[in-house]
């Protein structure tokens, strides 16, 4: 969905989405499994050319579990309120300053702005950084490969013990 500067400028947006499986383009690793719900408003601040854009979205996602390897399914609950300004008009090479308090402020362009991509990004912001299948998944065993969450190996796994390297760095 196209959010059109244009028909801001006469009234708010409100949009209600449901979005299948393959109209946003994740990375690889990730498998959308539901649709992708979405709804919220948009208006435009006619004096300041400010876009807000409030809302919040539904998916549920299917990762890979970075200890296991195994795909799990993630359901992805997030409200968002954001902030776009007109991008600046700068000459090719110029250097835009932006300082760190901007970094929350998004830039549109020309005709308006494209939700779809909005959603994208709020979808991957949410992803927590550590994607795990359960906080205490037991990993893949370094020595055999099993899935030590299914099975225990035989294997005799020494870690090394930390308390030491920590007093030998004293
Ligand atoms: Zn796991
Ligand atoms: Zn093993």
């Amino acid at each position: 969905m196209f959010l059109e500067i244009r028909e801001l400028e006469q009234k708010p947006i409100r949009f209600e989405q449901s979005l299948p499986s393959g109209t946003i383009l994740f990375d690889s690793e990730i498998e959308q499994q539901s649709p992708l719900v979405a709804s919220g408003a948009v208006e435009l601040h006619l004096s300041t050319e400010e876009l807000r854009v409030r809302g919040e979205l539904q998916v549920t996602l299917g990762l890979v579990c970075d200890r296991c390897t195994e795909q799990f399914a993630k359901k992805i609950e997030e409200k968002f309120d954001l902030i776009y300004v007109p991008a600046p008009q700068t000459s090719p090479g110029a250097e835009i300053a932006i300082s760190p308090n901007d970094s929350q402020v998004g830039f549109y362009d020309g005709p308006g702005l494209e939700l779809n991509e909005i959603l994208q990004e709020q979808v991957l912001l949410a992803l927590p950084l550590q994607r795990l299948c359960r906080e205490d998944c037991r990993g893949i065993c370094p020595q055999c490969g099993q899935n030590r969450n299914e099975l225990d190996c035989q294997c005799q796994t020494k870690l090394p013990d930390d308390r030491w390297a920590a007093l030998r760095n004293l």
